[in-house]
């Protein structure tokens, strides 16, 4: 059976690391401006949602280069395709013309470090997400290498992921045959609750899946689905117990007030389960079968989910990525079937 992991982060060392894949003007901004690291912008390495513990090297990081990941990430899973998302906050940069150079430095990286040495190894495209004109050049340029099997973007975007001005981005993705990935994370433009900034690291975490359900829920209600309908999007470290009882909620809410949507003709619950995907990790059920199974039915589809195992961040102990209580043909679907069906690109490889 062909696993699959959807959901790894290679860590950027330190800027350093992107400098030399950058031209030499950007090179000389980030050293006159004092840009020491966008990783701040992040949780800090040495929070285990950032990096597990015992996946952490000399430097406090993990995955780092493409042998830990490799060693750790791939080898003890018995992956076959994993699928690369770096996160080093190019997206919270405030130019549009920085914000583009070091996604461009960020994707030349992953592909030279990474994709270049381990042929497990695939990536999403990084984009410069505060402005659609120029995450469409970053799409263009890196769509002829089939490496890259999907576009990232952050749950935490400067505007609802919903609204026009992201649909050129939704446009080349779909020509290229590539999915969105939504992935857990932020522009940080505002603070991830609807109510304000949070003080911990743990209510922002947690929060991450209200900002999941008001993506989902702009995305359907500005018609998205509708305007591009060979489009899938994948929710990415998203948790996955919220989704039945938002999608009972919208569902009940449109039944009355679909006057004000009518491009959402079929039901919301069912628009999701044909285009939406989710990686697996974190799992956020209760840890025993019975509950599993009952999620399972309530979500209403063996197609939705995605083998994940959001390496290095601390989702898991030791290598118990599953949940209890999936059945091998519903393991297969997720370790393979699903994401085979959901990446076209992937399916150049496994036959
Ligand atoms: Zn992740």
């Amino acid at each position: 059976m062909t696993r699959i992991d959807c959901d790894v982060h290679p860590t950027v060392p330190s800027l350093q690391a992107l400098l030399p894949y950058m031209d030499e003007v950007w090179r000389d901004n980030a050293v006159r401006r004092g840009i020491e690291e966008l990783a701040t912008v992040s949780y800090p390495t040495t929070n285990p949602l950032s990096s597990r513990a015992d996946w952490r090297d000399a430097s406090g990081k993990a995955g780092t280069t493409a042998a830990a990941l490799g060693a750790q990430a791939l080898d003890p899973f018995g992956t076959d395709l994993a699928i690369c998302s770096p996160l080093y906050g190019v997206q919270a940069l405030f130019s549009e013309d920085m914000s583009a150079a070091f996604a461009r430095a960020l994707n030349t990286w992953t592909a030279r470090e990474f994709l270049d040495r381990d042929p497990r190894l695939r990536a999403s495209i990084i984009v410069p997400q505060i402005n659609a004109e120029r995450a469409v050049d970053e799409i263009e340029h890196w769509a002829g290498d089939h490496r890259f099997v999907q576009v990232l973007l952050l749950v935490g975007s400067e505007l609802p992921l919903g609204r026009r001005q992201t649909w050129p981005i939704y446009a080349a993705a779909e020509r290229h045959g590539l999915p969105v990935g939504i992935h857990a994370g932020s522009m940080h433009r505002s603070g991830m609750t609807p109510v304000g900034w949070t003080s911990t690291y743990t209510e922002d975490y947690v929060a991450q899946a209200t900002a999941f359900q008001s993506q989902l829920g702009s995305l359907l209600a500005e018609g998205v689905f509708a305007k591009f309908p060979n489009l899938t999007v994948v929710l990415m470290e998203s948790g996955v117990s919220w989704l039945p009882a938002y999608l009972w909620r919208f569902s009940k809410f449109w039944k009355g007030t679909r006057a004000e949507i009518p491009w959402v003709s079929d039901p919301p619950a069912s628009i999701v389960r044909d285009r939406v995907r989710l990686t697996l990790q974190p799992f956020d059920a209760p840890p025993d079968a019975a509950s599993v199974t009952r999620l399972m039915e309530h979500l209403g589809s063996e197609e939705m989910l995605l083998f994940s195992t959001d390496y290095p961040h601390w989702q898991f102990d030791g290598q118990s990525a599953w949940p209890e209580g999936l059945s091998p043909s519903l393991r297969q679907k997720i370790m393979a079937d699903n994401p085979l069906r959901t990446y076209a690109r992937l399916r150049e490889t496994v036959s």
